[in-house]
């Protein structure tokens, strides 16, 4: 930790790991919410939509490791166990128990809705008060803008 770097911060630390960590939690339930339904997709354009899964569950695991990184250096501790995450997370965790394609899409479009609201409110909160955490959530925010156009247009040309 820096202790120069973590001056500059002009927020209460404690809190600000909370939210870290949250996010953090609600990243790797939607890495493996995405990877395993990539897995037991079933049902019209399946290969091209495991593709897709499998490149959201990639950049999920960029961002928790994005979050656990900026944690790192700001003095913080990550979740440490796996149990926790569905005690911190703000998503949660939609098991995909029909595997049809559809039905995926909609669990998942879901989840990038409210990452996208977490990710807003956690700029509101960290603007002008710590700009490298804020530089760090605007790009995952826009991750989770993509993410969601992604799938509301696959979803989309499926219903035509
Ligand atoms: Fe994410
Ligand atoms: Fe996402
Ligand atoms: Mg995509």
């Amino acid at each position: 930790m820096g202790t120069k770097g973590r001056e500059i911060v002009d927020l209460d630390l404690n809190s600000l790991f909370e939210s870290l960590n949250k996010a953090y939690a609600d990243e790797w339930l939607a890495y493996y919410q995405y990877w395993v339904g990539a897995k037991i997709a079933k049902g019209p354009l399946r290969g091209p939509v495991a593709s897709e899964l499998e490149e959201h569950a990639e950049d999920e695991l960029k961002h928790a490791g994005m979050l656990v990184e900026r944690m790192i250096q700001l003095g913080g501790t990550p979740i440490l166990k796996p149990e926790d995450w569905y005690k911190m997370t703000n998503c949660g965790y939609e098991a995909p128990e029909d595997p049809n394609v559809k039905t995926l899409l909609k669990q998942n479009i879901k989840g990038e809705q409210c990452a996208i609201n977490v990710y807003k409110n956690l700029l509101d909160t960290v603007k002008d008060k710590d700009q490298i955490t804020y530089n760090m959530v605007l790009e995952i925010l826009e991750d989770e803008v993509e993410h969601e156009e992604d799938l509301q247009a696959i979803l989309e040309d499926m219903q035509l």
